[in-house]
């Protein structure tokens, strides 16, 4: 079946071409190695600010529809088992996504002050082991609800929301 192609070119910003047909090896090859070789669980730095830095560019969530590992993983995860029951209305409120956000955002800077003076090796392993656990959630609700459906509450997700919203807003300013 043809895919419709999508613009390369949105509100003026040159967007990349997906990758998502295969991006999701990046996220197994990702936790592969780190699982192995610990210090290479920082790379996790490398899947949080690529997000942050695309949308303070004025690509809005180019990152979240071109490009994103989780979100290429979960979706083939996704189409592949799926329960496909109906997400509770909660989730998509901006209260629980701000929750969800403040919880995980809180949680992995209170890591960071414990795990960073203990070196290389313990923060990598803190990092990927934050980062599994954010994974195995969002392939649950993949499996239960639609495939990408922790896109919908995704804390990643949620952030560049806002910093679009920012970047728009200067733009009419
Ligand atoms: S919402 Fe989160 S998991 Fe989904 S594509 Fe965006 S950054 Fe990736």
């Amino acid at each position: 079946m043809s895919r419709k192609k999508r613009p390369l070119s949105v509100e003026g910003k040159k967007w990349v071409p997906s990758i998502q047909d295969w991006s999701w090896i990046i996220t197994i090859a990702w936790m592969a190695v780190a699982n192995v070789w610990k210090p290479f669980g920082l790379f996790g730095f490398v899947c949080m600010l690529t997000p942050i830095i695309t949308a303070a560019s004025g690509r809005g969530k180019m990152h979240c529809s071109r490009v994103c590992p989780r979100g290429s993983f979960i979706g083939k995860i996704g189409s592949h088992i799926n329960i496909g029951l109906k997400k509770p209305g909660f989730m998509t409120s901006k209260n629980f996504r701000f929750a969800l956000w403040a919880i995980m955002m809180g949680s992995f800077a209170v890591m960071l002050v414990i795990f960073i003076p203990r070196g290389l090796y313990a923060t990598g392993n803190a990092v990927l082991v934050f980062m599994e656990i954010a994974t195995a959630f969002a392939v649950l609700s993949g499996i239960l609800f639609t495939p990408r459906a922790w896109c919908t509450y995704c804390p990643m997700g949620f952030t560049t929301e806002r910093i679009r919203g920012l970047t728009r807003k200067r733009q009419r300013d």
